[in-house]
């Protein structure tokens, strides 16, 4: 039988890439940093404009049937349906999750851009439930705006008007599943 190229490449991954920070490679306009959210996240080095393309969303794309249950414990970024990018250790995995994010997926899902100014030493966050279409999937969020929703959740548990204004910021997937929602 002949061996899946993913399923390969899957066994490679290193778990431990998230105690690694001294390995992140920076940007000229982000860099990983202790967080006041979530141990580590990912900061502003200068101001950055609104629109702004920030980071590109990268990750070892995987179909559903090739992720084991080992990997989905670390962070997975759901892309379709059935498939995920997981997180591989470079600097867009140590996002933080906001439900007042300055950071969004631009309209090809395939990284982040600013939604507003934002100022240096800013924290970059976007919102997890952008690209989550897993009804069961929950946690606390932690993120302290006054816009928290208390728990983070997929896109189908969202109430109508968080569905509403998250959807042209989602991944493509989603606005396409629920665009006439
Ligand atoms: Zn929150």
């Amino acid at each position: 039988m002949t061996q899946n190229p993913a399923k390969a490449e899957n066994k490679k991954i290193d778990n431990e890439w998230n105690t690694k920070l001294e390995s992140v490679a920076d940007t000229e306009a982000a860099e990983v940093r202790t967080s006041t959210i979530a141990g580590t996240g990912v900061f502003a080095k200068r101001h950055i404009n609104r629109d702004e393309v920030i980071l590109p969303l990268t990750g070892l794309r995987l179909h559903e049937s090739e992720i084991s249950e080992v990997n989905r414990s670390l962070s997975l970024l759901q892309v379709e349906e059935d498939e995920y990018l997981m997180a591989t250790g470079t600097i867009d995995d140590f996002l933080n999750h906001s439900c007042d994010p300055n950071l969004a997926f631009t309209p090809d899902g395939q990284s982040f851009f600013a939604l507003r100014d934002i100022e240096k030493d800013e924290e970059l966050c976007w919102d997890y439930s952008t690209c989550e279409n897993d009804g069961e999937w929950s946690m606390d969020c932690l993120c302290g705006t006054a816009a928290c929703r208390g728990k983070v959740t997929g896109f189908p548990n969202l109430d109508a008007a968080t569905r509403k204004r998250l959807l042209p910021i989602a991944q493509p997937y989603l606005r396409r599943l629920y665009g006439n929602a």
